[in-house]
C-alpha cells in the first residue's frame, strides 16, 4: 500500500470538526511556518518537493509562486480554484466535503508565502452544499486564532472568503474565474499579461487547485525534501484520482504514482476490476480533455513498457499514443461502450460551455457536436470523419484559452484509436442503434434533438 498525506484521515469519525481535526495533527504546519520560517523559506520548500499543479496544468507549483511580483503598496492575493467542473473528476469535492480543514490549512501557509491577505475560494455552484462546510470550518479556524489579525502573534493577517461560481465551466479557467470573482460575466483573458502580473483587481495573484494547496500541508510538516523522495522522477508526492465509469468501485483514492495502470484499474485497493466481469476497452486517464486510450495503449506503452499512474508514464508517446494525468479524472469504459457517443456527449459538453469569444471554439465545438450527433443517429457518411478531423486540428492552438484545446483532443483521439468504430456507425446505421438502444427506432432525446 503506498503513502497516503492527503484524505488518510477523511475516514477519522468528527474529522470535519475542528476539535478532532486538530487533535489529530492539524494545524502544525501553519505552526511551523509562521514560527519558524520566512514566507521565502517556505516557497522555498514547496519549490524542492517537486510538486505540481494538481487542477490539470501539472505546473511546478513553487516555480508560479516565485513569478509572484511583488510590487511595494500594492495587494497580493491568493485564490483557491475550487470550480471542478471537468467531467470525470471529483477529488476535490471529497476533500472539501470529508476534510476541509486541510484546505484551510493549506491556505494559511500558502497565503503566509504569498503575502496575501485577502484570499478567495472560488467554488463551482453545483457542489451547493460545500461552501457551508468550508465556511464552518473558516469560522471555527478563525475561532482558534489561525485567521484574522496577528496570527500567532507574528504580525500576519489573513481572512478567507468562500465565493460561489453560477454553474459555468470555463470559470474553472484561471483568468474567467479571476473576471467572475470581480463580478463580471466569466471571460478568459488574453495572456499576457499573466495573473502573477495582473490578477484579481488587476493585483499580483496566484490561483492554486484545491489539492495542490492542501498538498502544501505535508510538504511542511515533512520537509519539502522528504516529499520529493515519494513517487518517481517528476511525479512527486501523492496524487487523487477519481475513478468512475464501469469498475467496481468507483471513488476517489490517493495514489503514490509509483503503481502501474494495470493495478490500479484490477486492484482490489483501487477500482477492483470492471464491472460485471467485462473486459476494459478503452480509458480516458486525466478527465474528459485529455486524450482517451484504448485497452492496449492504456496498460503498456507504445515502447511495450508497463504504463504506471504518474505524469511521465500516462504522457509517454504523445498524443499519438499516449494521453495526460490532467485532472484526475480517471473515467473507465467496457467493452460494451460506444466510443462514438462517448464523444459525441463530450462535444456537447464542450460546445455548451463554450464562452463564445473565438470562432475556432464557438463554431468549431457545434460542427463537431453536429457532425457527431449524425454519425450516432445513422445519417453520417464516411467523409464526415475527416471533416471531423479536420475541424479538431483548426481549433487545436487557435484559440484564447485552453477549452478549445480541451474540445479537440478527445474527438481526434477518438478518432485516431477508433477509426473503424466511426465508419462501422456509417456502414449500420440500424444496427448501430439497436445496439445501443435494443430498438432499431428508437427515438433517444440525445440524438434526436
Ligand atoms: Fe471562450 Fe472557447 Fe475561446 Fe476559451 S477557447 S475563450 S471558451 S471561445
Amino acid at each position: 500500500m503506498g503513502r497516503k498525506l492527503l484524505i488518510d484521515k477523511a475516514g477519522v469519525p468528527g474529522i470535519r470538526g475542528y476539535e478532532v481535526y486538530r487533535r489529530e495533527g492539524g494545524y502544525a504546519s501553519v505552526e511551523k511556518a509562521m514560527k519558524n520560517m520566512t514566507p521565502d523559506q517556505v516557497t522555498d520548500e514547496v519549490k524542492k518537493s517537486g510538486l505540481r499543479g494538481r487542477g490539470g496544468a501539472g505546473f511546478p507549483t513553487g516555480m508560479k509562486w516565485s513569478f509572484l511580483a511583488k510590487p511595494e503598496g500594492v495587494p497580493r492575493y491568493l485564490v483557491c480554484n475550487a470550480d471542478e467542473s471537468e467531467p470525470g473528476t471529483f477529488k476535490d469535492r471529497y476533500l472539501m466535503e470529508f476534510i476541509p480543514h486541510l484546505l484551510i490549512e493549506g491556505l494559511i501557509v500558502s497565503s503566509y508565502a504569498l503575502g496575501s491577505h485577502s484570499t478567495y475560494i472560488y467554488i463551482r455552484g453545483e457542489y451547493a452544499w460545500i461552501p457551508d462546510i468550508l465556511e464552518q470550518a473558516i469560522s471555527e479556524a478563525k475561532a482558534a486564532g489561525w485567521l484574522g489579525k496577528d496570527i500567532l502573534g507574528t504580525g500576519f493577517d489573513l481572512e478567507i472568503y468562500v465565493q460561489r461560481g453560477a454553474g459555468a465551466y470555463i470559470c474553472g479557467e484561471e483568468t474567467a474565474l479571476l473576471e467572475s470573482l470581480e463580478g463580471k460575466r466569466g471571460n478568459p483573458r488574453i495572456k499576457p499579461p499573466f495573473p502573477a502580473i495582473k490578477g484579481l483587481w488587476d493585483s499580483p495573484t496566484v490561483v492554486n487547485n484545491v489539492e495542490t494547496l492542501a498538498a502544501v500541508v505535508p510538504i511542511i510538516n515533512i520537509s519539502g525534501e522528504e516529499y520529493a523522495k515519494i513517487g518517481v522522477g517528476k511525479s512527486t508526492g501523492t496524487k487523487l484520482l477519481s475513478a468512475c465509469g464501469n469498475i467496481n468501485k468507483p471513488g476517489v483514492y490517493e495514489i503514490d504514482m509509483t503503481i502501474s495502470v494495470e493495478e490500479f484499474i484490477y486492484s482490489d485497493e483501487y477500482c477492483g476490476g470492471i464491472a460485471n466481469g467485462k473486459r476494459l476497452k478503452a480509458c480516458i486517464p486525466g478527465g474528459s480533455s485529455v486524450p482517451i486510450l484504448p485497452a492496449n495503449l492504456l496498460l503498456k506503452t507504445a515502447k511495450g513498457e508497463t504504463r504506471m499512474m504518474n505524469y511521465e508514464s500516462l504522457s509517454d508517446g504523445g498524443f499519438a499514443k499516449g494521453s495526460m494525468m490532467g485532472s484526475g479524472g480517471f473515467i473507465v469504459l467496457d467493452e460494451d461502450q460506444c466510443v462514438v457517443r462517448h464523444t459525441m456527449t463530450l462535444a456537447r459538453f464542450y460546445r455548451h460551455e463554450s464562452c463564445g469569444q473565438c470562432s475556432p471554439c464557438r463554431e468549431g465545438t457545434g460542427w463537431m457536436e453536429k457532425i457527431l450527433k449524425n454519425i450516432e443517429n445513422g445519417k453520417g457518411k464516411k467523409s464526415d470523419i475527416d471533416l471531423l478531423w479536420d475541424i479538431q486540428r483548426k481549433i487545436e492552438g487557435n484559440t484564447i484559452c485552453p477549452l478549445g484545446d480541451a474540445a479537440a483532443w478527445p474527438v481526434a483521439a477518438a478518432i485516431r484509436h477508433f477509426r473503424d468504430e466511426f465508419e462501422w456507425h456509417v456502414d449500420n446505421p440500424e444496427e448501430c442503434l439497436r445496439r445501443n438502444y435494443g430498438l432499431a427506432n428508437y427515438a433517444d432525446p440525445l440524438v434526436a434533438a
